[in-house]
């Protein structure tokens, strides 16, 4: 079955790094949520609108938004001959439960969840580092605290299931990558 697989791991812990070496590697379709509401902002769309501020102050997209934009493009032809690698969500336990509803109501199985372990000070001097447009001290501050009050959860509720792997993120990005593909073994 094609795989589906949630990769978690703070702001800054080379998510997306790690995502396009896993699509070049195995074929599978990258989903990134914050990609797509960049892409819904920049085209103007009124998701967009009702996303840029929310995004802007490092805040949270509501679930129901969110769950809604996924659930559409978790049913597209690509993803269910492909697999799927999910960046950026599910980021509440609100999210999960709905997740583990899609995917059962497709009769597809979650193949794991892959926590790219990095400590917060490491992140917090890679996010500065990078000067991306909405990386203001302040809002990465936000970020990285609602990672810790809504997506950290996450980890207990995939590692009760058995879903968890967790890997060590420090270190360059063939390393990492070596441990990446050694924890997931597609
Ligand atoms: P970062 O990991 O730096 O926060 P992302 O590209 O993953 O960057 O997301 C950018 C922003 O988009 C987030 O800060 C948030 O406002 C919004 N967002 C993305 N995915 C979600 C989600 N699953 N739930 C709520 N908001 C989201």
């Amino acid at each position: 079955m094609a795989p589906r697989v949630i990769v978690l791991g703070r702001q800054g812990a080379g998510k997306g790094t790690q995502c396009a070496r896993l699509v070049a590697e195995h074929g599978i379709i990258h989903v990134s949520t914050g990609d797509m509401l960049r892409a819904a902002v920049a085209a103007g769309t009124e998701l967009g609108q009702q996303a840029e501020a929310i995004m802007n102050s490092g805040g949270l997209v509501s679930d129901e938004i969110m769950n809604g934009i996924v659930a559409e493009r978790l049913a597209e032809a690509d993803i269910m001959e492909n697999g799927v690698l999910l960046d950026g969500f599910p980021r509440t336990t609100g999210q999960a439960e709905t997740l583990e509803q899609i995917l059962a109501d497709q009769g597809v199985e979650l193949t794991a969840t892959i926590n790219i372990d990095v400590p917060l000070e490491e992140v917090t001097s890679r996010m500065m580092a990078r000067g991306r447009e909405d990386d203001t001290a302040e809002a990465i501050a936000t970020r990285l605290q609602n990672y810790e009050d809504s997506t950290a959860p996450l980890l207990d509720f995939y590692a009760k299931r058995n879903k968890l792997v967790v890997v060590n993120g420090l270190g360059e990005e063939d390393e990492v990558f070596a441990r990446v593909q050694g924890a997931l073994a597609l």
